[in-house]
């Protein structure tokens, strides 16, 4: 039996289809033919893989004032990421979307991001990237020749008092000149705006009216318990119907056929080239058709955004052990949860760490 750190609120099943899964007679070479499949028949064909747990803003609804840190040596290095990534493939994954923390500000990261690129045709369909922005000014034509096509960056006021206090020490003017110099480089931008009552709920419109003059989507996302923060997040949640009920006053939205497998429902605003994106993890439950895990900086692999079920996969990186890699993912995947279990009105969050560490 393979010895992983294997854990997960809903404790036995979950071990026991883990042992299920894994046994003495697993090849490497079978593993790594084999698709990630998890025990409800869902393919794994996407990671969204964290390069950093750092940022240089510390948005209220995401972050504490005073966050510790995952200390250096811990972070996979780029060649272990590289290792990572190449497994990954192997075993079917056709979608990677870097992110942290934000991925930017890891020291060297376009050196990364072009070595990423190179796997692009090449068993990888897409690679993304998720983003504050703030960086976006110097790096986006260097993010798009390593053959990024489309961004999503985090962007939830066009007030700059707003953004100041929102972010705690962001400077919205750098966003919007990474916006305009990612525009230039070809990339496609969708602009992730967390819906925050009390605080940002009078301006979806004008953030919507805003993305369509630009060709930008928009995605609006319901506010999820993840870590502590300071801020009480039951008083600034918003739920997304009511939202879209108030655009529909200003804007024509029709429900859209598209489908990414990911958490969002579309809407296309009819008149423009921009497609409203809703995220509802608290009033909508989408787990169903999930096709995602998540992997840390330092390497830890989770199976769910609201979940603590997770394994350690840079031990066996760090010893270049690919059979055990590909063991570590399998057990994982094989006990990936049915749903998670956000409840906006608990007293604790849903999970202790913030997503800022699982790779949001
Ligand atoms: N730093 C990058 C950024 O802000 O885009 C990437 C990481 S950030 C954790 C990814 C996304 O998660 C952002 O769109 C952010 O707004 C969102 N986010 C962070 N904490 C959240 C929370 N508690 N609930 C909902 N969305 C959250
Ligand atoms: Fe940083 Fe992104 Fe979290 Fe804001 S949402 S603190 S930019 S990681």
């Amino acid at each position: 039996m393979t010895s992983v750190d294997f854990s997960d609120v809903t404790g036995a099943r979950l071990v026991l289809a883990a042992r299920e899964t894994i046994s003495p007679e697993d090849g490497a070479s079978s593993a790594a033919a084999t698709p990630l499949v998890d025990s409800f028949g869902r393919t794994i064909d996407y990671v969204r893989l964290s390069v950093t747990d750092r940022c240089d803003l510390r948005c209220r609804y995401c972050m504490a004032e005073e966050m510790t840190f995952a200390p250096r040596p811990e972070l996979l290095t780029f060649a272990e990421i590289e290792q990572l990534v190449d497994a990954l493939v192997d075993r079917g994954v056709r979608r990677l979307r870097l992110t942290g923390g934000e991925p930017l500000v890891r020291r060297g990261v376009e050196t990364l991001i072009d070595r990423l690129g190179r796997h692009l045709g090449r068993g990888l369909d897409e690679l993304t990237l998720t983003t504050n922005g703030t960086q976006l000014g110097r790096m986006a034509a260097s993010i798009r020749a390593a053959g990024v096509r489309r961004i999503n960056v985090s962007l939830d006021t066009l007030d700059p008092k707003q953004y100041q206090r929102i972010t705690r020490r962001g400077n919205l003017g750098k966003v919007l000149v990474g916006l305009d110099a990612a525009h230039s480089a070809g990339l496609a931008v969708k602009i992730n705006m967390v819906a925050l009552a009390g605080i940002n709920d009078g301006e979806f419109a004008a953030m919507l009216a805003w993305c369509c003059d630009r060709g930008f989507d928009l995605t609006l996302i319901e506010t999820m318990p993840l870590g502590l923060v300071e801020e009480n997040r039951t008083a600034h949640y918003l739920p997304l119907d009511t939202v879209r009920e108030a655009l529909a006053e200003h804007f024509v939205l029709s429900p859209s056929t598209l489908r990414t497998g990911g958490p969002a429902r579309y809407y296309e605003v009819t008149g423009t080239a921009t497609r409203l994106g809703l995220i509802t993890p608290l009033t909508q439950n989408f787990c169903a058709g999930c096709n995602r895990i998540r992997i840390s900086a330092t390497g830890t692999v989770y199976g769910c955004l609201g979940r603590d079920q997770h394994i350690e996969l840079r031990p066996a990186l760090r010893e270049g052990d690919v059979d055990e890699l590909h063991k570590r993912l399998d057990c994982l995947v094989s006990g990936k949860p049915r749903r998670h279990d956000f409840q906006i009105a608990a007293q604790t969050p849903a999970v202790a760490r913030h997503m800022s560490v699982t790779g949001g």
